[in-house]
This record gives C-alpha cells, structure tokens and sequence, in this order.
C-alpha cells in the first residue's frame, strides 16, 4: 500500500468554488530523500500526459532545485467574472500590486468584462498592473476589438492572457495590437513553447512546473525560447506551490508577478502555514507538512486505489517508452 508506508499519501480537498470543472482536488504528495513532491495530474489526463507531473514530484522530493536569486516572489490577485462591485472588494481584499482579471466569460458581454476592468483600476490605483485572461474566449476579430476597449478601460493593460483559442489566431492578434499577449493553454506540453516561440505567438509564456516535467525543465524551456516567463500554478497544494516558486526564484529575470496565490482555492492545506501572499508577495522556501491537517485531508479508500492504480500506470507507460528508446 502506497498510503502504509508513511512515504506516500493521497489527499483530497474540497475547492471553495467550482473551478475547472472541479469540486475537489485530489493528488498524491511523496516523500523523498530531502522532502515532498506533489503529483496531482487532472482526473482526465492520460499517462503520457500525466508523466510530466510526476518528474516534477520526484524532482521536488529530492530537492533538486537550482540556487533561489530572490527570496520572494509577486503574485497577483485573481478576479473570477464577477460584478464590478465583487471585483473591486477582491482587489482591494488582495493586497497585490498586480490583478488579473478574467475576460470573455460565456454569458457576459464586453460591457461586462469593460466595467469589471475600470472597477479593478479604481481599486488598484494609478500603479497597480492589470493583466487580463480570457482563456481562449475570442475569435482573432473579437479579440483585436476586445483588447483595445479593455486597454482603454483599464488605463493600459500589462498584457492578454490567451485572448484566442490557437497558436495560429495568438499570433495573428499578436500582429494587430500594441498589448503583449501571453500564452497559456497554448502551453501545456514540452513541445508547444517552441511552436509558440516559432509562430511569433506571444510575448510573453506563462509556465506551469508540473505539466512541463518540473522546475529544471522550465528553465531550460525559458532560456530556448528567450521570453519572459510567468510562473502560474496547477491548483496545487502549498507543497506543489513551493515547485513553482523555486521556478520563479531561479529565473535570471523575473518582470511580472506570478500566478502562484492560489491555495486560497483551496478549503484547507496540507502544511503548517498555507502559502498566501503578504504584502503582495510569497515567500520562496520549504513548507512545513502539517501530518494532522494531512490526515484530515486524507482521501477514502477508493480514491486511495484509484491514485495507486493511476500511478502504477504512468511508471509501465514510463517504462515501456524507455524500452522502446533503447530497442
Ligand atoms: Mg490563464
């Protein structure tokens, strides 16, 4: 039993909101020679999908992480397709120097995504950055007219998260606004950042540590492409999170906040003190485990077998691709 041996324990922990299509968020966190890893791969991934992850775990469990260069990281606050007034109290609840505000929702309209975006400047204040994410949400011809109102709406706009679905439709709105664009979904394999940087399809990559295989792997990713990177989490725990920010600690050159402030996601976390932001900022380092918060957290039975049987699956498909490579 993976759960037995005081190495390996699978946890599940309600989302405070439904997010991804998810309720709960569910993951198996390791312990290695120097410490935890977490492996938490979306329920629908496969195992070549799911493969990634786990090195990132592994990696983290071993604490082969590059020297830190700083010892916090900005992070910014989340604005979820809210009203106007919502959007301004999350802001100033935040306490971040920078927003994101997310754009394009199905169901709403420009106006909408407009009055949200005006709220959240009122609320930062002339300083604050505002970046906004629309997951894919435009067309090229909707996007172009989109980011210019929202542009004017927000006062200047530090950039577009994925304002179109394709790398092809990035790259094409890329050409017709002076707003940087920034590629998300468009970047969930080890390959697509070349595609992105090939196409001339952003400028800036937002870099995830679990799915790209880890905190090593991002930064030789970073350095190939030579784009600024944002460093944004998979909605893990505060053990996940600490990948993220040894991503963002070890970066020669960090310009933009981060996507990292996102335990509050979460209804509980499995370490001593949740990694929230102060002052706009998290602290890089190691979380403590708290093992009761960890028992509380502790997944049933069936999901237990679930996570081990999901794992025993990734290490054949893992090795069966390393007997191919040497056949
Ligand atoms: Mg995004």
């Amino acid at each position: 039993m993976l759960t037995s041996n005081g190495m390996t324990r699978v946890f599940s922990i309600p989302m405070r909101t439904r997010f991804r299509g998810i309720t709960r968020r569910e993951g198996v966190l390791f312990r290695g020679q120097a410490g935890w890893g977490e492996w938490s791969p979306f329920l629908e991934y496969d195992p070549e999908v799911a493969e990634p992850w786990l090195r990132c775990a592994e990696e983290a469990a071993a604490r082969d992480w590059p020297a830190p260069l700083r010892s916090t990281i900005p992070v910014n606050v989340t604005v979820p397709a809210v009203s106007p007034e919502r959007a301004h109290g999350i802001v100033l609840a935040g306490g971040c120097a920078t927003a994101k505000v997310k754009v394009a929702e199905p169901g709403q309209t420009l106006g909408d995504d407009e009055a949200r975006v005006a709220a959240v400047r009122d609320a930062l204040g002339p300083d604050g950055r505002i970046r906004v994410d629309a997951n894919g949400g435009w067309d090229v011809d909707r996007a172009i007219g989109a980011i210019r109102l929202l542009d004017r709406a927000a006062g200047g706009l530090e950039y577009v998260e994925q304002p179109c679905a394709s790398v092809e439709e990035l790259a094409a709105v890329r050409r017709a606004v002076d707003v940087p664009i920034a590629a998300d979904e468009s970047i969930r394999r080890a390959a697509d950042p070349y595609r992105v940087r090939d196409l001339e399809a952003a400028d800036v990559a937002v870099l995830k540590v679990q799915p790209l295989g880890g905190v090593r792997a991002c930064l030789r990713i970073a350095e190939d492409i030579g784009l600024p990177v944002v460093v944004s989490s998979a909605l893990e725990t505060s053990i996940g999170i600490a990948a993220g920010l040894a991503l963002a600690a070890a970066l020669p050159e960090l310009p933009y906040a981060c996507g990292l402030a996102t335990v509050q996601l979460l209804t509980s976390d499995v370490v001593v003190s949740p990694l929230l932001p102060v002052a706009g900022a998290l602290p890089v380092g190691v979380p403590v485990l708290d093992d009761d918060a960890l028992v509380a957290l502790s997944a049933d039975p069936g999901r237990v077998a679930h996570w081990e049987a999901r794992l025993a699956e990734v290490r054949a498909w893992r090795a069966a691709v390393r007997q191919d490579g040497r056949s």
